[in-house]
């Protein structure tokens, strides 16, 4: 029996997906390449919501955040980073270590970002060239609402708006456009059913606008040389194919099952989740208003060893979940309900979980 794998990505492949990224290796530089990679780039910007430009790296989600930094910024600019978790801190941490003067806005661990105090660290930085934000902190399972800050990101000032959606996107609601996003970041291995290696971004006008003037370093990450290639449906570099295989299905599945059943598809899951957790007598971490549709972090009871009950659940039942990270190693568990979940997935880790508890207690 393969092991159920509810760690917050990478995630299970549908057995098509995962069939796909044993094909043969082909020419990059060939026809049958280029039907797949417009392919993929259409579908993707389906899913994010995009007349904008999409554009895949082989790379994992860091290398994708990297790419909205380095593409838009210069040394010195002002940044505010909203951060509500470790991926918060490390889109943080990016910017500065390429120059920029980077504002740090943190909430305490387990809530979302307030659209009040946003307002409230621009009106202090009248010279704000972006604003970072996750979509949904992994580290905390707390989703932002990002249309609510973009909206007030974009009234209340000129700065660009570049987002994690690493482990939101393809999987939560998600309007690139329509919320006014300039650089959106996904990857393979989460909500897209896919492998790792495949980091996304998207791009809008503005972001290129401010392409025209960003000296920040960079060559593999340079989107001009993403979209030169992509103009003979060509990769600039040679890509990891085999993941390219199972993403392409992929995305033709999701597009194929429509956003709004993707979307309601992940909220089911999420909803069956934490109404699991707490029928077995957990507490989640945070409010369900601010829950993620992706991932469910639960709080480990006291006296309880967190990582012991992790490698029970693997070792006696086949199913992995994760800890905590940083701050919350050891106060957490985190199931990850992404991608290829089936309700059964969650059932047998929920059943799971309550028999180890049961066993140290
Ligand atoms: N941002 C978020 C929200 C994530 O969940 C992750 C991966 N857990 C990353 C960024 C980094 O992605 P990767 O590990 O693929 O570099």
């Amino acid at each position: 029996m393969p092991l159920n794998l509810r760690i917050p990505g990478p995630m299970p492949l549908p057995p098509d997906v995962l069939e796909a990224t044993g094909r043969p290796m082909i020419n990059h530089r060939g026809p049958e390449f280029a039907d797949i990679l417009d392919r993929m780039t259409r579908n993707m910007k389906t899913m994010l919501e995009t007349s904008g430009d999409v554009y895949f790296m082989t790379s994992s989600g860091t290398g994708a955040m990297e790419t909205a930094v380095v593409n838009v910024l210069s040394p010195g600019d002002a940044v505010l980073s909203v951060s509500i978790g470790v991926f918060g801190d490390r889109f943080g941490d990016i910017a500065e270590i390429y120059g920029a003067d980077v504002t740090r806005y943190k909430t305490e661990l387990g809530d979302a970002a307030d659209p009040g105090d946003v307002s409230e660290a621009l009106a202090a930085m009248p010279h704000c060239k972006a604003v970072l934000v996750t979509h949904n902190d992994t580290s905390t399972a707390v989703q932002n609402d990002i249309a609510a800050l973009s909206e007030i990101i974009r009234n209340e000032s000129n700065a660009l708006i570049l987002v994690d959606a690493v482990s939101s996107a393809g999987g939560s609601p998600l309007a690139m456009d329509a919320w006014g996003l300039d650089m959106v970041a996904t990857a393979s291995q989460k909500a897209w059913m896919a492998g790792p290696g495949i980091g996304i971004i998207a791009v809008s006008k503005r972001a290129w606008a401010a392409y025209e003037t960003s000296t920040m370093p960079k060559f593999y990450f340079d989107i001009a040389q993403y979209e030169k290639f992509l103009e003979i449906s060509q990769p600039p570099f040679t890509p990891a194919l085999s993941t390219i295989y199972g993403l392409d299905l992929a995305l033709q599945q999701l597009a194929d099952e429509g956003i709004e059943n993707v979307i309601a598809r992940h909220a089911e899951r999420a909803e069956q989740t934490r109404r699991g957790v707490q029928r077995i007598g957990l507490e989640l971490l945070s409010d369900a208003s601010v829950a993620s549709d992706t991932v469910t972090a639960i709080k480990v009871p006291e006296g309880v060893d967190a990582k012991a009950v992790v490698t029970a659940m693997r070792d006696e039942f086949n199913v992995e979940i994760s800890g905590g990270q940083g701050a919350l190693t050891g106060k957490i568990w985190r199931i990850g309900h992404m991608g290829w979940c089936e309700p059964e997935h969650i059932d047998e880790c929920i059943d799971a979980l309550e028999k180890v508890l049961a066993q140290t207690r």
